[in-house]
């Protein structure tokens, strides 16, 4: 059974000082679970002392972005290269930066392929706009993004990365109208296939796809029920310890459950 993934999106928020006290009172309600990771995604400033400060039988890191060039005259920018003793993902493709910062399908291909290069896992976000479901091109949209992200890489590259299918819409930021588990199932197997397609059967089982959009402790543990979710990426609910712990310990409880039913 694949392990299930937490990953909490702090945005650009918190100073290093409030990112190291939330750090401390989520070290508090979160226990160690074998079946649960939990990936705290802080602003790039609060990766090097969140590096020393958590537990890392708790929690591991994510960046929130990088550059796809390893070094060079690219001012304001931190590489993948940079990065790669601190964080072990990095968050690629988000549609913040997607909409905000212009990244099209080439500039998330080129940071997947920096992120595999450097040895750190991506955790490569999808998702369509408003617009483009309402026009009914989320199955399109789903396989441009897939297939442009992974175009250069090998099932091994593959085969452990994280797929999060973020739909614009679902998103805090952008509306955050809440998906229906059947949506959110619909597209997930959608993903799945594209992956199956792409690398078979053992890479497509493998890879670890789950949901984000609006995620909160109320609605966690439905959509975790969702069949094929492998976990969760709440953005606001990540900065309240109280909602994100109790995301983490639904996470365990839905595992625990599957397991025992298995
Ligand atoms: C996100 O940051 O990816 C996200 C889904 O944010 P929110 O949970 O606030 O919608």
């Amino acid at each position: 059974m694949r392990k299930t993934l937490i990953v909490g999106n702090w945005k650009m928020h918190l100073s290093t000082h409030e990112a190291s006290l939330l750090a401390h009172r989520l070290n508090d309600h979160i226990e160690a679970h074998q079946d649960v990771e939990v990936v705290l995604a802080p602003s790039v400033l609060s990766l090097q002392p969140l590096s020393v400060q958590i537990d890392r039988r708790k929690f591991r890191l994510a960046a929130q972005n990088a550059n796809e060039h390893d070094q060079g005259a690219y001012t304001g920018e931190v590489s993948f290269t940079m990065l790669h003793d601190l964080v072990h993902y990095v968050i690629i493709g988000h549609s913040e930066r997607r909409l905000y910062f212009n990244e099209g399908l080439e500039t998330v291909r080129d940071k997947v392929a920096a992120c595999v290069r450097n040895k750190i896992t991506p955790i490569l976000c999808v998702g369509e706009t408003h617009v483009e479901r309402k026009a009914g091109e989320t199955n399109q949209v789903l396989h441009d993004q897939v297939s442009t992200a992974l175009m250069h890489l090998t099932s091994r590259d593959v085969q452990d990365m994280v797929i999060a299918y973020e739909p614009v819409w679902a998103i805090s930021t952008f509306g955050g109208e809440l998906a229906k588990p059947a949506d959110v199932e619909a597209a997930l197997k959608r993903i799945r296939l594209e992956l199956r397609e792409l690398y078979g059967d053992k890479v497509a089982d493998s890879v670890r796809i789950i949901y984000g959009g609006s995620v909160d402790d109320q609605v966690a543990a439905g959509y975790l029920a969702v069949p094929g979710c492998d976990g969760l990426l709440p953005g606001s609910a990540s900065l309240n310890y109280h909602k994100f712990s109790a995301i983490v310990a639904a996470a365990h409880r839905q595992h625990k459950q599957s397991r025992e039913s298995a």
